[in-house]
């Protein structure tokens, strides 16, 4: 349930509210908007017997919340949530484009990729040191090397950095260098691993399993904010359906979907929801146009030469003509790109 404290409460109101709450065993998220305290309580109602929190000073009602999610969800935080991270806001009127190689490859590749998506304006750096490969023949990523790597790219541009965790034991190898932790698609509902990025003071990029509903993926969401990691961003990158032509099928729909069931931040990757570097800068355009906060592209200096994802990769050219794009469209939407 959550706590609607009213214009009034000050903090020893808030703390009256949250010891009774933890007196009666639940777990207490605060949530202070610009308005009002909202105090989220999960736990057992039946232990709160014949008390009424409504009678606490400074409680203004007392709302059950209905969906599963619960702190994911628009009644815990009203207003979208912004992401602070390395100076930069996620969520809110800018548009964040994160771009990249699929896989760190060499240091030649990623630097003269951070250095391409950097003059065209990305303001994150994309790439995988750990790859989740459908064949176990296919490469696998530098692992620590890559991160190496990545972490010079930073050094040499100011892009933040996004790469991927794929499971537990390296979670603190990956931690040490990126600025936000990618949850692949794959391990959506590795609920271990989400358990653990939980107690990580970094963002989670969380993207969405190919399969799952949105009340899966804000679930997966509700591990992490449930485990005290609050900085959650949802990542679309198509869902898989009958159709075999493009990769998945980009679901536009989550957008707006998301945005009215939660106060998270929304990016889409249309790269892996399409698979074909052609679709890449409709749907891209498409997302922007339906309200999401970001895009997560990849970008590869020489696609023909990726040993991943090369086929849904933009060259250098493509990429700039699509972020100029994307700075006319912004405006109009009355949004503006980083
Ligand atoms: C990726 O972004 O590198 C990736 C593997 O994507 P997904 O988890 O969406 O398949
Ligand atoms: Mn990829």
């Amino acid at each position: 349930m959550i706590i609607v404290m009213d214009h009034q409460a000050n903090d020893a109101h808030i703390e009256a509210v949250v010891a009774r709450l933890a007196r009666a065993g639940f777990q207490i998220h605060l949530s202070q908007g610009v308005e009002r305290t909202i105090i989220g309580a999960i736990g057992d109602k039946t232990q709160l017997k014949n008390i009424s929190l409504e009678a606490i000073p400074g409680v203004e009602k007392v709302v059950p919340v209905l969906q599963p999610y619960k702190l994911a969800s628009r009644a815990f935080h009203e207003e979208g949530t912004l992401i602070r991270v390395g100076g930069l806001k996620i969520g809110g009127d800018t548009i964040h484009v994160i771009a990249g190689p699929c896989a760190v490859e060499s240091r030649n590749q990623l630097l003269e990729a951070a250095k391409i998506v950097k003059e065209a304006g990305a303001t994150m750096l994309r790439g995988g040191a750990f790859k989740p490969r459908t064949s176990p023949y296919s490469f696998q990523g530098l692992e620590e090397e890559g991160l190496k790597l990545l972490a010079e790219a930073r050094e040499a541009t100011g892009l933040l950095i996004v790469t991927e965790v794929m499971d537990v034991r390296t979670l603190p190898m990956v931690a040490e260098y990126a600025d936000i932790l990618q949850i692949g698609a794959r391990n959506m509902q590795n609920y271990f691993l989400l358990r653990e990025v939980a107690r990580v003071d970094k963002p989670v990029l969380l993207k969405r399993a190919p399969s799952a509903t949105f009340e899966e993926w804000l679930m997966a969401a509700e591990y992490i904010m449930a485990g005290g990691n609050y900085k959650v961003i949802l990542c679309e990158r198509g869902i898989r359906s009958y159709e075999n032509y493009t990769r998945n099928t980009l679901d536009l729909s989550a957008i707006p979907v998301i945005k009215h069931l939660s106060h998270l931040p929304v990016l889409v990757d249309p790269s892996h929801a399409t698979g074909k570097w052609r679709f890449v800068p409709a749907m891209a355009k498409a997302a922007i146009a339906a309200g999401a906060d970001g895009l997560l592209i990849e970008v590869h200096p020489n696609p023909p030469e990726a040993l991943c994802d090369g086929p849904q990769s933009l060259n250098p050219d493509n990429f700039s003509s699509l972020m100029v794009d994307l700075k006319q469209l912004a405006p109009a939407l009355g949004r503006k790109l980083s």
